[in-house]
């Protein structure tokens, strides 16, 4: 399949634009959600249930740093929090104006190990993000995120971690950046975990929040993601419906067109705060090769638990492409179910196991180069996630392990 070619070529051209944008839209302004997130049963080892899977339950996400309003210097702010010992993975959230540049400009802890070396952008080998970093970093239009470890090798060791972050608006240096930091942690990694999701419908292939629940059309589709999910040991939990504006039924992702972080930017707060899926009748791309494309995850990955950004899910095509005679969309439902779990992939921080291009693939050393079995491979078609994928989806607090 042809249609996920350059996609994030085309992330990164979106990404780009919104920099120059000159718009300050702060109807979507992030809002922060609740206190101190905790997932599963920690009870004090007490165990009640006799359950089998102790070692899960006792997993859990804290919200060590919530929001906190960071001064910005120069373009340069820092924040500072402490690990405990059985921290699994540290998830860290920097975002202001919608238009504005955020992310990481590097990350010590206190042993001096660099999970992100400082000034990494400058640093030769860096120009599509932090390849040479002991842990992936890259920075972003509006909302910047970064999970460790990411990559095999990444240490996450216990004590002081120093984030030094950058804010830049419209090429001047940001007044402050808002910073979120959360940490899992458990005994040992959970090899299952649950993920909720909270799905979005514009009135595309005439699904509601209402009679999409009846449709078994989509039940396919969501068959595809639980057989596709289970076999990485994650399931499905709640899945929340809202209905949204029919404005939002098509998306572009053309350079200078904010409707795609217009439209996930509807998510809103949920009790079990999943993943964000929003489904339109097309992603248009302004290209002429590939003129709509299936699915498109507005960040790599969404920003967990904080709904109400740019980037803070992923869209989801039911017409399909342009390049698909009209009366042969939509007949393989579960083909929009690979869509959503592709995506799905993006937004809990998985980028392309490889791109078309043969030169471009991801920094897991257990994923074949240029093989389409992979789920995460650009053409979207595969079913395979590989032991160090599933550890990188662990690692996401939107994964819980209850
Ligand atoms: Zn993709």
């Amino acid at each position: 399949m042809h249609v996920y070619l350059k996609l994030l070529c085309l992330l990164v051209c979106l990404l780009c634009a919104g920099c120059d944008e000159e718009s300050s839209v702060d109807l979507a302004m992030p809002q922060t959600v609740g206190d101190a997130i905790i997932f599963g049963s920690i009870d004090s080892g007490i165990d009640l249930d006799g359950a089998l899977d102790q070692t899960s339950q006792m997993v859990r996400t804290d919200k060590v740093i919530d929001g906190q309003r960071v001064s910005i210097n120069n373009g340069l702010g820092q924040v500072s929090f402490m690990v405990p010992s059985n921290a699994l993975s540290i998830t860290v959230i920097i975002w202001g104006m919608d238009d504005g540049w955020y992310g990481i400009d590097g990350w010590q802890d206190e042993t001096g190990y660099a999970l992100v070396p400082s000034g990494w952008p400058a640093l030769e080998g860096n120009e599509a993000g932090c390849y040479r970093c002991n842990n992936f970093a890259t920075q972003s239009a509006g909302v910047s995120t970064t999970i460790a470890p990411n990559r095999p090798g990444a240490l996450i060791n216990a004590g002081r971690h120093v984030v030094d972050i950058v804010g830049w608006v419209d090429g001047f240096a940001a007044d402050e950046a808002r910073v979120s930091v959360l940490i899992k942690q458990g005994p040992i990694w959970p090899a299952t975990g649950t993920i909720d999701l909270n799905m979005y419908f514009t009135g595309a292939q005439g699904w509601t929040a209402d009679s999409v629940q009846a449709d078994p059309y989509f039940a396919a589709c969501i068959d595809r993601v639980i057989d596709l999910y289970g076999r990485a040991g994650i399931r499905l939990g709640e899945i929340a419906y809202h209905d949204i504006d029919s404005e939002f039924a098509t998306v572009s992702i053309e350079a200078g067109d904010d409707s795609l972080g217009r439209l996930v930017g509807q998510s809103v707060a949920e009790p079990h705060h999943g993943a964000n899926v929003f489904f339109v009748d097309e992603i248009l791309t302004g290209e002429i090769d590939f003129p709509s494309i299936p699915g498109v995850a507005a960040a790599v990955p969404s920003p967990p638990l904080l709904p109400g950004t740019v980037a803070s899910g992923v869209a989801v095509a039911t017409k399909g492409p342009l390049s698909v005679p009209p009366g042969n969309r939509f007949l393989d439902p579960p083909a929009i179910g690979q869509t959503i779990a592709h995506e799905l992939g993006h937004a809990l921080g998985l980028v392309h196991t490889s791109e078309y291009d043969g030169v471009t693939h991801d920094l897991f050393d257990d994923t074949l180069d240029d093989d389409n079995r992979y789920l995460m491979h650009a053409d979207g078609t595969g079913a395979e996630i590989s032991a160090q994928q599933i550890r990188a989806l662990m690692a996401n607090p939107v994964i819980s392990h209850p």
